[in-house]
């Protein structure tokens, strides 16, 4: 089961956004990386074009290694390890091993 999904927030461990936190945005498990909003802004130059006449400079994310985020916990409000246990109707739920928190997993 994979640690981090689509629609999780997320706080950034390491690298030059350490300590940010956002939502995922796409997750590619088999390459390891993830998007996550306003996080691993690059900028990239757009040319002219019909839906932006001015072009220029825009800021957009880029994809960054699973391994540098972990998912937000909200009460313990920082990055945990999570893990998962069984509900009293037998699914899956995914929880905080920190505080024990049941954290919601976006479908
Ligand atoms: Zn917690």
């Amino acid at each position: 089961m994979a640690r981090i999904r689509k629609g999780d927030t997320v706080v950034v461990l390491s690298g030059k956004d350490r300590g940010k936190s956002g939502k995922v945005l796409q997750v590619w498990p088999e390459r390891g990386r993830a998007l996550v909003e306003r996080v691993n802004l690059l900028k990239h130059f757009e040319r002219r074009s019909q839906q932006n006449p001015s072009g220029g400079v825009i800021e957009r994310e880029h994809p960054l290694a699973l391994a540098k985020l972990a998912a937000q916990c909200p009460r313990c409000r920082r990055g945990v390890r999570t893990g998962w246990t069984a509900a009293a109707d037998g699914t899956k739920q995914r929880i905080c091993r920190t505080c024990k928190e049941t954290l919601a997993v976006a479908s």
